[in-house]
């Protein structure tokens, strides 16, 4: 049980938009144990999609196009369909009293022709209802494939997808079952993840695979298992799981794609009843950024800081300006002293502080690029370590944000 899916529009292969049509169609089909095996976006080009459903004809169960569907002269996709099941548009009445319908109660205005025209579809194909759009979606079938067409509009593919396709894939086939696990590590690189699990994972069974989603700082690891019987890969999944833990339990945050290093942070601390503030240099409000993404996280949060300016650090924070004299102010007591005068300020439990350089230029600080301080300002005293983080600017804040969130999670 194959699926492809094809996205069709000029302005994907421009760069003008991205395509995230198909990530949406690959998660609803992989929900439901169909497995996408290609993903191609090609041109608004009749030829082209006409090449496409023939090379992907036999190949596939199911072929999912989107965009091209619209009343627009650039819009090929439904005439395409006709050259290829050797079909003809007729107008669907039913159809075109739900487009002037919707005209009318969206636009408040009358139906134009080329409005009424969505209504002209192949004579042989199933209509998936669009509810929220004028342009309907098609199913025809030619040989063993199943090729279905939707406009390109995320919220309206979005609508067909969950309302007409899923239940009617889901009827028509027989499905394995697929599970997921991820599994969140933090504060080890990919390849030396890779090293500590390499004999377990060559030992893993046949029906389930790994597979590394590394970012700045964090990796995350997702068991994938297909099989008919959910039952046995619920306990394989489990029993694996519980075998990772135990190679690499101390560098796992979470078992969930949610469970994140922020979120789980904020969970220790909620428990705890402990609050958290941060003062920041180099990150730019990053950490900030990340805690306060988690919902709810005012109960732990009390706030921070950007003291970008050397002079901010100062004025805002209070920093003594003899200590910066004295240390420069990328500087392990620098960032000590941030810590411990944000923990005064928001009367906060925990305090974190960066300050660096996180380049491309030397700044006025004369540290190397990459070099930063994080502190941490605890009920037990304060604390630094300096980070030789490399470039490039964005992967040093990156790597600066979420070292700091581990070290205080620690
Ligand atoms: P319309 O009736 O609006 O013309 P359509 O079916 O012709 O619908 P397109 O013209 O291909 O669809 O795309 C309409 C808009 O939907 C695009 O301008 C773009 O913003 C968005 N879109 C199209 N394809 C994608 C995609 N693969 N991922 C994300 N957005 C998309
Ligand atoms: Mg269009």
């Amino acid at each position: 049980m194959k699926a492809a899916i094809v996205t069709v529009g000029d302005e994907i292969l421009i760069g003008q938009i991205v395509d995230t049509n198909s990530a949406f169609i690959a998660k609803s089909l992989d929900r439901i144990g169909i497995e996408v095996y290609e993903m191609l976006s090609i041109s608004d080009d009749r030829q082209h999609i006409l090449d496409t459903m023939a090379s992907l004809q036999d190949k596939a169960d199911v072929v999912i196009i989107t965009g091209g569907l619209g009343p627009t002269k650039d819009d090929v996709t439904k005439k395409t369909f006709c050259d290829y099941f050797d079909d003809e548009l007729v107008r669907n009445l039913e159809l075109e009293k739900h487009v002037v319908e919707l005209i009318e109660k969206a636009m408040k205005r009358t139906a134009s022709q080329m409005n009424k025209d969505q209504a002209l579809v192949p004579s042989r194909a199933t209509i998936l209802h669009n509810a929220v759009g004028t342009a309907p979606g098609m199913w025809m079938e030619k040989g063993n494939t199943v090729f279905m067409s939707l406009p390109g509009v995320p919220y309206e593919m979005k609508h067909i997808v969950e309302h007409e396709i899923i239940p009617k894939l889901v009827e028509k086939y027989e499905r394995p079952y697929i599970l997921h696990k991820t599994i969140m590590t933090y504060g080890q690189g990919e390849s030396l993840v890779a090293e500590r699990i390499e004999n377990w994972e060559d030992s893993l069974p046949e029906f389930i695979r790994l597979a590394y989603l590394p970012s700045p700082g964090r990796v995350r690891l997702r068991l994938s298992a297909r099989g008919t019987n959910e039952a046995v890969l619920k306990n394989t999944i489990e029993s694996e799981t519980e075998k990772l833990k135990g190679l690499i339990g101390d560098i796992i945050v979470g078992y969930d794609e949610g469970e994140t290093m922020e979120v789980m942070l904020g969970r220790l601390l909620t428990k705890k009843n402990m609050t958290l503030a941060a003062a920041e240099s180099c990150t730019g409000g990053q950490i900030a950024q990340m805690l306060t993404s988690v919902p709810g996280s005012s109960a732990y949060f009390k706030g921070g800081v950007v003291t970008y300016a050397t002079q901010s650090k100062i004025d805002v924070l209070g920093v003594d300006k003899t200590l910066i004299g004295e240390n420069s102010v990328v500087s392990a007591a620098v960032a000590e002293a941030m810590a411990l005068r944000a923990k005064a300020i928001f009367g906060a439990d925990f305090a974190v502080a960066t300050t660096g350089n996180a380049g491309p230029l030397k700044g006025d600080a004369d540290a190397e690029v990459g070099t930063v301080f994080v502190a941490y300002a605890t009920p037990n005293g304060v604390f630094s370590e300096r980070l030789d983080l490399g470039q490039p600017r964005e992967k040093v804040i990156d790597r600066a944000a979420n070292k700091a969130l581990e070290k205080i999670y620690q």
